[in-house]
């Protein structure tokens, strides 16, 4: 059985001061797969510490400095890519091709880094001053086990581009892929404490942090309740504050959209990561009078989407993440039969031969409305809610409807239609006739979806503060 490292610092693993354990289990087949002894308050104050003293030095290195470590990280992760697919399926059952695809972006995030730095004026003018872009200091960052190595790779490139140094708590829901990541940094030979790792219980950690005045700026990607614990607790140091939160995303088809391209693409912008997305398109707006052609369409794609486990080439979703992710998709699939949605795939308990590990039935309800339990919450599993609209402003209005803005689709044979009705839509990226990402353009979310942006040179100026110079 594997011993998961959680405690980085100061360019060291070190045994942590915690005592704390928790088992590691493979949502595949419910068997323990490695243990964790958490890091505690004590590990967390040398955590920041070593940020601290780092600091001094690393906020003044130059820009070919900053890049020459990103491209070392950058291969490092290449190196250990078939590692990190390895661990994302067993620790968490991602499918292969997803796993692949989501830590390939890990690794791209680095470089693409490199390009951000080269076009971002650190000093520009501005009336007759000049204004000198400085790194906000110790950077806090916390992310969640959905997408373990993706986020930490954001959060980690847009701080270091800045300039700052960091104290990152991966989810101990994921402690195997957050030490390949690690240990890509560590080979990458970054000065001693530039980034450090306390891995362990979320609320115990972030009391240390949100406590001290040598941390800065805090970026959290993770649900919205704890966010804004952490953006209430900010306020009492002044930490910067980041939050990448919920979603509950709408998937608006127009009346003129070729249901044959855009409904297979609305299973797959719900059932990606296994349903586990932030940015899942759980809400499928369709036209009333197209209602029969896309359950027929829904019903064919569904069908396709095989779920086993994902050690298998060929399986398209593999479990949920865990007993408490199975019980709580449970229970809002028995909230949507109760509150009256008819179920057109899926249901309640495992999918036939799958009885070991957290496997779900992908889910469709038809009928549902805007106001159910299961349009309203963020699920978090594989459970699509298909809402029929009469009209075009039915359909925005409903859309706009929600407590979470992070992402919206929209679908249409008409794109200056479909842009007009994706200028309407509250959202922080909207994806019109596509489910393409762009790495450089700003993500994040209005609403409960938190605030802040991450990619890019958006990204990057959260970890930044403005000086203005007059002389
Ligand atoms: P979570 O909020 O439970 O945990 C996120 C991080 O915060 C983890 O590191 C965790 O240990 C820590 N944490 C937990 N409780 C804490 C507390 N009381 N105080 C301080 N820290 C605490 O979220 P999760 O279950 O890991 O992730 C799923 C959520 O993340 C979903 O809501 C999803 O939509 C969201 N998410 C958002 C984005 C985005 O970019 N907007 C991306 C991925 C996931």
């Amino acid at each position: 059985m594997k011993s998961f490292q959680s405690v980085y610092i100061n360019g060291s693993f070190l045994k942590p001061h915690g005592t704390e354990t928790q088992d590691i289990i493979s949502p595949i087949n419910g068997e323990v797969i490695g243990r964790l002894t958490y890091a505690d308050e004590t590990d967390t104050q040398q955590a920041i510490a070593a940020a601290g003293a780092a600091l001094v030095n690393f906020q003044k290195t130059s820009i070919t400095e900053r890049k020459e470590y990103f491209k070392r990280i950058h291969d490092e992760i290449l190196k250990r890519i078939d590692d990190l697919i390895e661990a994302t399926t067993l620790e968490y059952g991602a499918a292969k091709d997803r796993a692949k695809w989501s830590n390939m972006i890990s690794a791209t995030t680095f470089q693409n880094q490199i390009a951000v730095l080269e076009n971002y004026p650190f000093e520009k003018t501005v009336n007759e001053s000049t204004v000198i872009m400085e790194a906000i200091g110790v950077a806090a960052l916390f992310t969640p086990w959905n997408s373990v190595s993706g986020s930490i790779a954001v959060k980690i490139a847009a701080a270091l581009a800045a300039g700052c140094t960091i104290v990152l708590k991966p989810s101990e829901f994921g402690p195997w892929q957050a030490q390949i990541i690690m240990e890509c940094i560590d080979a990458a030979g970054l000065p001693n404490g530039v980034v450090n790792m306390v891995n362990g219980r979320g609320d115990i950690i972030s009391r240390a942090i949100m406590e001290s005045t040598v941390v800065n700026k805090v970026s959290f990607t993770g649900s919205t309740v704890v966010g804004k614990i952490l953006g209430k607790q900010a306020i009492d140091t002044m930490k910067r504050v980041t939050l990448e939160l919920g979603g509950k995303s709408a998937n608006i088809i127009l009346d003129d959209a070729n249901l044959n391209t855009a409904i297979p693409m609305a299973v797959q912008a719900c059932f990606m990561n296994n349903g586990q997305a932030c940015i899942a398109g759980s809400r499928l707006f369709v036209p009333e009078e197209k209602l029969d052609e896309v359950k027929r369409i829904l019903l064919d794609t569904a069908a396709q989407f095989k779920v086993g486990d994902p050690s298998n080439e060929d399986v398209k979703m593999g479990p949920v993440a865990s007993q408490k992710q199975y019980d709580r998709i449970q229970q809002f699939i028995a909230a949507g039969i109760e509150d009256g949605a008819e179920v057109l795939f899926g249901g309640l308990g495992r999918p036939e031969g799958l009885e070991n590990g957290y496997y779900v039935k992908p889910t469709i309800f038809t009928g549902a409305t805007n106001e159910m339990q299961i349009a309203r919450e963020e699920i978090f599993g594989p459970v699509l809610s298909v809402i029929s609209y009469k009209s075009e402003e039915e359909a925005i209005a409903m859309a706009n409807d929600s407590d979470y803005g992070l992402m919206a689709y929209v679908s249409s044979a008409d794109i200056g239609r479909a842009k007009n009705v994706a200028g309407q839509l509250k959202a922080g990226r909207v994806l019109v006739n596509t489910l393409k990402h762009d790495p450089f353009a700003p993500f994040g979310g209005y609403k409960n979806s938190g605030f802040g942006r991450e990619n890019g040179s958006y990204g990057l100026e959260e970890f930044l503060e403005a000086k203005t110079l007059i002389a």
